[in-house]
C-alpha cells in the first residue's frame, strides 16, 4: 500500500494527486499493534510528520476489527443497531461507529465518481 496523499493538513502534498505524492514519502518502519499486528509507517519528505497505512483506512483508530460488509448488509436488511451488535459480540456504539464510517467512506467514492458521470 502506497500512502495517496500526505495527512497532514498543512503539508503541500495534502491535497496532492497520488502520482505527485508518490516520491515524497519513505517508509519508516513498523508498529505493532494489538487489533491487526505489525503496521507499516509512512514519513513525509516535506513536512517530516510520520503516519502508518491505517491512517487512510476505513478501520483507522478502531480498537477493533468488525465485519463491515456484514454491517452493510444487516443494515440493507434494516436490523436494528443493538440486533447487530448482538451478533457480532459488540456494543451498539461501536456498531453506530462503523455505519458512520462506511457513510463517509461511501460519500468519499461517489464525490470521486461524480465527474466522470456529469
Ligand atoms: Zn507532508
Amino acid at each position: 500500500m502506497n500512502p495517496p496523499f500526505c495527512p497532514n493538513p498543512k503539508c503541500v502534498f495534502h491535497n496532492a494527486r497520488e502520482a505527485d505524492y508518490s516520491k515524497h514519502w519513505y517508509r519508516y518502519g513498523y508498529h505493532n499493534t494489538k487489533v491487526v499486528g505489525k503496521v507499516r509507517r509512512f514519513k513525509c519528505k516535506a513536512c517530516h510528520k510520520s503516519f502508518s497505512e491505517r491512517t487512510f483506512s476505513v478501520h483507522y483508530y478502531t480498537k477493533k476489527n468488525l465485519d463491515l460488509k456484514a454491517i452493510s448488509m444487516a443494515v440493507k436488511r434494516s436490523e436494528s443497531v443493538n440486533s447487530i451488535g448482538r451478533q457480532l459480540g459488540c456494543n451498539w456504539d461501536s456498531i453506530t461507529n462503523r455505519i458512520n464510517r462506511l457513510g463517509r467512506s461511501r460519500m468519499l467514492a461517489m464525490q470521486k465518481q461524480l465527474p466522470s458521470l456529469l
